[in-house]
Protein backbone atom coordinates (compact mmCIF):
# COMPACT_ATOMS: atom_id res chain seq x y z
CA UNK A 1 0.00 0.00 0.00
CA UNK A 2 1.04 3.33 -0.65
CA UNK A 3 1.12 5.69 1.93
CA UNK A 4 -0.88 7.44 5.08
CA UNK A 5 -2.72 10.32 4.59
CA UNK A 6 -4.50 12.54 7.91
CA UNK A 7 -8.16 13.85 6.04
CA UNK A 8 -10.94 15.43 7.08
CA UNK A 9 -14.18 14.19 7.16
CA UNK A 10 -16.97 16.00 4.80
CA UNK A 11 -20.47 14.48 4.76
CA UNK A 12 -22.47 11.68 4.12
CA UNK A 13 -25.13 10.71 2.02
CA UNK A 14 -28.06 7.89 2.53
CA UNK A 15 -28.22 6.26 -0.86
CA UNK A 16 -30.37 2.66 0.04
CA UNK A 17 -32.38 1.92 3.35
CA UNK A 18 -29.12 0.81 4.93
CA UNK A 19 -26.55 2.13 2.60
CA UNK A 20 -24.52 5.55 3.08
CA UNK A 21 -21.95 7.23 1.21
CA UNK A 22 -18.74 8.69 3.57
CA UNK A 23 -17.22 11.88 2.43
CA UNK A 24 -13.33 12.57 2.78
CA UNK A 25 -11.77 15.48 1.41
CA UNK A 26 -9.04 14.84 -0.90
CA UNK A 27 -5.27 15.03 0.04
CA UNK A 28 -2.72 16.71 -1.67
CA UNK A 29 -0.75 13.75 -3.06
CA UNK A 30 -3.32 11.23 -3.41
CA UNK A 31 -4.05 8.96 -6.31
CA UNK A 32 -5.45 6.25 -7.32
CA UNK A 33 -6.68 3.71 -9.98
CA UNK A 34 -10.38 3.46 -10.87
CA UNK A 35 -10.85 0.13 -8.28
CA UNK A 36 -8.54 0.68 -5.69
CA UNK A 37 -9.28 0.58 -2.11
CA UNK A 38 -8.18 2.12 1.18
CA UNK A 39 -8.30 2.00 4.81
CA UNK A 40 -9.78 4.26 6.94
CA UNK A 41 -8.71 3.97 11.12
CA UNK A 42 -11.39 5.54 13.62
CA UNK A 43 -11.44 5.21 17.34
CA UNK A 44 -14.14 3.22 18.26
CA UNK A 45 -15.44 2.51 21.41
CA UNK A 46 -13.28 -1.00 21.22
CA UNK A 47 -10.07 1.06 20.44
CA UNK A 48 -8.79 1.67 17.16
CA UNK A 49 -9.88 -0.35 14.17
CA UNK A 50 -9.16 -0.05 10.26
CA UNK A 51 -10.80 -0.89 7.58
CA UNK A 52 -11.08 -1.40 3.79
CA UNK A 53 -13.08 0.09 1.69
CA UNK A 54 -13.32 0.61 -2.09
CA UNK A 55 -12.88 3.79 -3.96
CA UNK A 56 -16.87 4.61 -4.56
CA UNK A 57 -15.46 7.74 -6.82
CA UNK A 58 -13.20 8.02 -9.91
CA UNK A 59 -10.10 9.57 -9.81
CA UNK A 60 -10.72 12.58 -11.37
CA UNK A 61 -13.46 13.32 -8.67
CA UNK A 62 -11.98 15.51 -6.07
CA UNK A 63 -13.21 14.03 -2.85
CA UNK A 64 -13.12 10.56 -1.84
CA UNK A 65 -15.48 8.75 -0.52
CA UNK A 66 -16.65 5.28 0.77
CA UNK A 67 -20.22 3.27 0.90
CA UNK A 68 -20.90 1.16 3.11
CA UNK A 69 -24.20 -0.99 4.38
CA UNK A 70 -24.55 0.27 8.21
CA UNK A 71 -24.09 -2.76 10.94
CA UNK A 72 -24.31 -2.37 14.81
CA UNK A 73 -20.28 -2.96 15.02
CA UNK A 74 -18.43 -0.26 17.31
CA UNK A 75 -16.53 0.80 13.82
CA UNK A 76 -19.11 1.55 11.73
CA UNK A 77 -21.52 3.43 14.92
CA UNK A 78 -18.01 5.23 15.11
CA UNK A 79 -18.28 6.11 11.21
CA UNK A 80 -21.93 7.42 11.31
CA UNK A 81 -20.69 9.58 14.62
CA UNK A 82 -18.00 11.35 12.78
CA UNK A 83 -18.55 14.99 12.85
CA UNK A 84 -17.76 17.21 9.84
CA UNK A 85 -14.21 18.54 10.00
CA UNK A 86 -13.25 15.53 12.06
CA UNK A 87 -9.68 14.30 10.80
CA UNK A 88 -9.10 10.89 10.56
CA UNK A 89 -6.31 8.62 8.92
CA UNK A 90 -6.65 6.78 5.70
CA UNK A 91 -3.81 4.67 4.35
CA UNK A 92 -3.99 3.57 0.66
CA UNK A 93 -4.21 3.05 -2.45
CA UNK A 94 -3.78 -0.78 -2.70
CA UNK A 95 -5.46 -3.55 -5.08
CA UNK A 96 -5.21 -4.66 -8.63
CA UNK A 97 -8.66 -4.61 -9.67
CA UNK A 98 -9.03 -2.55 -12.87
CA UNK A 99 -9.89 -2.89 -16.85
CA UNK A 100 -6.98 -2.91 -19.22
CA UNK A 101 -7.27 -0.16 -21.48
CA UNK A 102 -7.93 -2.62 -24.80
CA UNK A 103 -10.88 -4.32 -22.97
CA UNK A 104 -14.07 -3.52 -25.11
CA UNK A 105 -16.39 -6.62 -23.70
CA UNK A 106 -16.55 -6.93 -19.88
CA UNK A 107 -19.42 -7.88 -17.53
CA UNK A 108 -19.53 -7.07 -13.90
CA UNK A 109 -21.53 -9.13 -11.57
CA UNK A 110 -21.84 -7.40 -8.38
CA UNK A 111 -23.75 -7.97 -5.21
CA UNK A 112 -24.82 -5.24 -2.11
CA UNK A 113 -21.80 -2.92 -1.63
CA UNK A 114 -19.50 -5.01 -3.95
CA UNK A 115 -20.80 -2.37 -6.21
CA UNK A 116 -18.26 0.11 -5.36
CA UNK A 117 -15.28 -0.50 -6.90
CA UNK A 118 -17.35 -0.73 -10.00
CA UNK A 119 -18.82 2.66 -9.63
CA UNK A 120 -15.48 3.78 -9.79
CA UNK A 121 -14.23 2.04 -12.63
CA UNK A 122 -17.74 3.49 -14.56
CA UNK A 123 -17.27 6.81 -13.31
CA UNK A 124 -13.52 6.76 -14.42
CA UNK A 125 -14.80 5.31 -18.12
CA UNK A 126 -17.27 8.07 -18.32
CA UNK A 127 -14.70 10.77 -17.34
CA UNK A 128 -12.22 9.45 -19.69
CA UNK A 129 -14.48 9.25 -22.63
CA UNK A 130 -14.07 5.52 -22.41
CA UNK A 131 -16.79 3.66 -24.85
CA UNK A 132 -17.45 -0.42 -24.30
CA UNK A 133 -19.11 -2.38 -27.10
CA UNK A 134 -20.59 -3.78 -24.43
CA UNK A 135 -19.99 -3.57 -20.17
CA UNK A 136 -22.78 -5.59 -18.65
CA UNK A 137 -23.33 -4.90 -15.24
CA UNK A 138 -25.28 -7.36 -13.60
CA UNK A 139 -26.59 -6.18 -10.05
CA UNK A 140 -27.72 -8.09 -7.25
CA UNK A 141 -28.90 -6.95 -4.30
CA UNK A 142 -31.94 -7.62 -1.63
CA UNK A 143 -34.67 -5.29 -3.09
CA UNK A 144 -35.78 -2.02 -4.30
CA UNK A 145 -34.41 -0.15 -1.34
CA UNK A 146 -31.13 -0.72 -1.57
CA UNK A 147 -29.67 -0.05 -4.58
CA UNK A 148 -27.13 2.68 -4.85
CA UNK A 149 -26.14 4.61 -8.08
CA UNK A 150 -28.29 2.48 -10.09
CA UNK A 151 -29.91 5.61 -11.57
CA UNK A 152 -26.22 7.02 -12.44
CA UNK A 153 -25.31 3.39 -13.91
CA UNK A 154 -28.72 3.90 -16.02
CA UNK A 155 -27.94 6.50 -17.35
CA UNK A 156 -24.10 5.47 -18.97
CA UNK A 157 -25.61 3.66 -21.67
CA UNK A 158 -24.09 6.13 -24.28
CA UNK A 159 -20.58 4.06 -23.57
CA UNK A 160 -22.01 0.90 -23.86
CA UNK A 161 -23.39 0.24 -20.05
CA UNK A 162 -26.13 -2.38 -19.57
CA UNK A 163 -27.45 -2.69 -16.71
CA UNK A 164 -29.57 -5.87 -15.31
CA UNK A 165 -31.23 -5.61 -11.25
CA UNK A 166 -31.89 -8.58 -9.75
CA UNK A 167 -33.89 -8.64 -6.77
CA UNK A 168 -33.64 -11.00 -4.20
CA UNK A 169 -37.17 -9.76 -2.95
CA UNK A 170 -38.71 -7.82 -5.20
CA UNK A 171 -42.14 -6.59 -5.47
CA UNK A 172 -45.07 -8.44 -6.76
CA UNK A 173 -44.74 -5.74 -9.75
CA UNK A 174 -41.30 -6.55 -10.13
CA UNK A 175 -40.61 -7.41 -13.94
CA UNK A 176 -37.35 -7.94 -13.87
CA UNK A 177 -34.95 -10.58 -12.63
CA UNK A 178 -35.19 -12.06 -9.08
CA UNK A 179 -33.39 -14.36 -6.86
CA UNK A 180 -29.88 -15.14 -7.14
CA UNK A 181 -27.35 -14.58 -10.22
CA UNK A 182 -27.80 -18.33 -11.63
CA UNK A 183 -25.72 -19.64 -14.66
CA UNK A 184 -29.42 -19.74 -15.93
CA UNK A 185 -29.91 -16.23 -15.50
CA UNK A 186 -26.38 -15.49 -16.58
CA UNK A 187 -26.65 -17.13 -19.92
CA UNK A 188 -30.37 -14.63 -20.38
CA UNK A 189 -27.83 -11.64 -20.23
CA UNK A 190 -24.65 -12.73 -22.05
CA UNK A 191 -23.10 -15.38 -24.11
CA UNK A 192 -20.14 -16.27 -21.24
CA UNK A 193 -18.13 -18.34 -24.06
CA UNK A 194 -17.67 -14.76 -25.92
CA UNK A 195 -14.21 -13.93 -24.32
CA UNK A 196 -14.84 -11.38 -22.25
CA UNK A 197 -13.29 -10.28 -18.57
CA UNK A 198 -15.56 -11.11 -15.75
CA UNK A 199 -15.75 -9.01 -12.90
CA UNK A 200 -16.73 -9.92 -9.62
CA UNK A 201 -17.08 -8.17 -6.20
CA UNK A 202 -19.00 -8.15 -3.57
CA UNK A 203 -19.06 -10.06 0.19
CA UNK A 204 -17.27 -13.72 -0.02
CA UNK A 205 -20.46 -15.69 0.74
CA UNK A 206 -21.72 -14.17 -2.91
CA UNK A 207 -17.92 -14.00 -4.53
CA UNK A 208 -18.34 -17.78 -3.46
CA UNK A 209 -21.50 -18.49 -5.12
CA UNK A 210 -20.78 -16.63 -8.81
CA UNK A 211 -17.60 -18.22 -8.85
CA UNK A 212 -19.24 -21.40 -8.74
CA UNK A 213 -21.72 -20.11 -11.40
CA UNK A 214 -18.43 -18.92 -13.50
CA UNK A 215 -17.40 -22.42 -13.49
CA UNK A 216 -20.77 -24.29 -14.71
CA UNK A 217 -19.81 -21.33 -17.24
CA UNK A 218 -16.63 -22.56 -17.88
CA UNK A 219 -15.33 -19.39 -17.47
CA UNK A 220 -11.43 -19.70 -17.22
CA UNK A 221 -9.32 -17.89 -14.55
CA UNK A 222 -7.60 -15.79 -16.84
CA UNK A 223 -10.78 -14.05 -17.31
CA UNK A 224 -11.91 -13.64 -14.10
CA UNK A 225 -11.09 -10.78 -11.44
CA UNK A 226 -12.38 -10.88 -8.30
CA UNK A 227 -12.61 -8.99 -5.44
CA UNK A 228 -13.69 -10.26 -2.11
CA UNK A 229 -14.89 -8.09 0.42
CA UNK A 230 -13.42 -9.40 3.22
CA UNK A 231 -13.26 -8.92 6.86
CA UNK A 232 -10.22 -9.52 9.33
CA UNK A 233 -12.37 -10.54 12.32
C1 LIG B 1 -10.57 -5.16 -0.83
C2 LIG B 1 -11.76 -4.86 0.06
C3 LIG B 1 -12.65 -3.87 -0.29
C4 LIG B 1 -13.76 -3.60 0.52
N1 LIG B 1 -14.61 -2.62 0.15
C5 LIG B 1 -15.70 -2.36 0.90
C6 LIG B 1 -16.62 -1.34 0.52
O1 LIG B 1 -16.45 -0.65 -0.48
N2 LIG B 1 -17.71 -1.15 1.32
C7 LIG B 1 -17.93 -1.92 2.46
O2 LIG B 1 -18.93 -1.72 3.14
N3 LIG B 1 -17.07 -2.87 2.84
C8 LIG B 1 -15.96 -3.10 2.09
N4 LIG B 1 -15.09 -4.07 2.49
C9 LIG B 1 -15.38 -4.80 3.76
C10 LIG B 1 -15.02 -3.92 4.99
O3 LIG B 1 -13.61 -3.82 5.09
C11 LIG B 1 -15.54 -4.47 6.34
O4 LIG B 1 -15.16 -5.79 6.48
C12 LIG B 1 -17.03 -4.36 6.39
O5 LIG B 1 -17.36 -2.98 6.30
C13 LIG B 1 -17.62 -4.98 7.66
O6 LIG B 1 -17.57 -4.07 8.71
P1 LIG B 1 -18.61 -4.09 9.96
O7 LIG B 1 -18.04 -3.19 10.99
O8 LIG B 1 -19.98 -3.85 9.47
O9 LIG B 1 -18.40 -5.52 10.43
P2 LIG B 1 -19.41 -6.69 10.71
O10 LIG B 1 -19.63 -7.45 9.45
O11 LIG B 1 -20.58 -6.21 11.51
O12 LIG B 1 -18.34 -7.45 11.59
C14 LIG B 1 -18.59 -8.14 12.75
C15 LIG B 1 -17.46 -7.88 13.73
O13 LIG B 1 -16.19 -7.88 13.09
C16 LIG B 1 -15.46 -6.70 13.43
N5 LIG B 1 -14.64 -6.27 12.29
C17 LIG B 1 -15.04 -6.20 11.00
N6 LIG B 1 -14.03 -5.74 10.23
C18 LIG B 1 -12.98 -5.51 11.09
C19 LIG B 1 -11.66 -5.03 10.91
N7 LIG B 1 -11.21 -4.63 9.70
N8 LIG B 1 -10.83 -4.95 12.00
C20 LIG B 1 -11.27 -5.32 13.21
N9 LIG B 1 -12.51 -5.79 13.44
C21 LIG B 1 -13.36 -5.87 12.40
C22 LIG B 1 -16.53 -5.68 13.75
O14 LIG B 1 -16.08 -4.64 14.60
C23 LIG B 1 -17.58 -6.52 14.41
O15 LIG B 1 -17.31 -6.70 15.78
C24 LIG B 1 -13.97 -4.33 1.72
C25 LIG B 1 -13.03 -5.33 2.09
C26 LIG B 1 -11.96 -5.59 1.27
C27 LIG B 1 -10.98 -6.65 1.69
Amino acid sequence: MSGGYEVAYLKRDQCGSDIVTFRFERPDGYSFKAGQWFTLRLETSQGEESHTFSHSTAPSDDCLELTTRMSPSAYKQALYALEPGTVVHINGPGGRLSVAEDVTRVAFLAGGVGITPIRSILRDAVARGRHFDDALLLYGDRDASCVPFLAEFEAMSDIGVRVVVVYEHPTPEWPGESGFITADLVRRHLDASDGRQIFVTGPPVMVSAIENVLDQLEVDASRRHIERFTSPA
